[in-house]
């Protein structure tokens, strides 16, 4: 999928496109911008397909494309392109060159599906994009147990500087800890193990969701070390 789609000299695009096998690839597509050049559809941020490309010494030249989804109806609505593109931006913070990234890429495609849709709400399905793609890159929150003591039956609190979960006992010690409500826990807990099918079929009652709102934008602001330009454009919109 196109993650991401600039003008490069008088004719050509620069892409980057996050890939099934190798991941975040660069490619260049020469004479793009030409009329009626074929590799149009595929110079665009969304556009999903298979990719023929020819590897160079330092860069990747693209020369056909059999784009199958180009997610066209995000462009009528823009707060729905602008949660895309800021998935997009997300995705390529976390995704890097060489590393198979199938997971990755079946959550972007699943989580823009469901922003096409609108079901979940939008607030919803963006926290729990970001979750999983944290946790899929290693960086999500604990939720297993206790991040102090290491209890197997915790949830009572969030510590975002101990990064997850505590016990009622090791939550009342931390500063930073707050409460959370056992909808809330749960749902961290339903996003670190849900299978990806199943990761956007559910909604939050708008208390819970605004906690869960809460507890999300202070852990990605903690660990997520990137100012995003799609979201600084989206928090003007909404
Ligand atoms: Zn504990």
């Amino acid at each position: 999928m196109v993650l991401y789609a600039a003008d490069q000299g008088e004719y050509g695009k620069r892409l980057v496109v996050l890939t099934k096998e190798c991941g975040k690839v660069t490619m260049f597509a020469n004479n793009a911008r030409k009329p009626k050049n074929p590799l149009v559809s595929a110079c665009r941020i969304f556009a999903m397909g298979s990719f023929t490309v020819k590897r160079g010494r330092d860069s990747y030249t693209l020369y056909s494309a059999d784009i199958s989804e180009r997610f066209a109806g995000l462009e009528l609505d823009m707060e729905k392109f602008c949660h895309a593109s800021y998935f997009c931006e997300f995705m390529s913070y976390y995704t890097h060159e060489g590393e198979y990234s199938k997971d990755m890429l079946n959550l972007l495609y699943l989580a823009i599906k469901a922003v096409e849709k609108g079901e979940p709400e939008l607030n919803l399905v963006r926290r729990v994009f970001e979750l999983k793609t944290m946790t899929f890159a290693g960086e999500g929150p604990n939720v297993s147990g206790c991040v102090s003591c290491g209890l197997k039956d915790a949830g009572a609190w969030f510590s975002v500087n101990k990064g997850g979960v505590l016990c009622d006992a090791c939550g009342r010690l931390a500063k930073d800890a707050v409460r959370i409500s056992p909808t809330v826990a749960y749902t961290l807990k339903y996003i670190a193990s849900s299978p990806l099918t199943a990761l956007f079929g559910f909604a939050l009652k708008s208390d819970a969701m605004d906690e869960f709102e809460r507890i999300c934008d202070a852990f990605v602001k903690r660990y997520v070390d990137r100012e995003f330009k799609s979201l600084a454009i989206l928090s003007g919109i909404v």
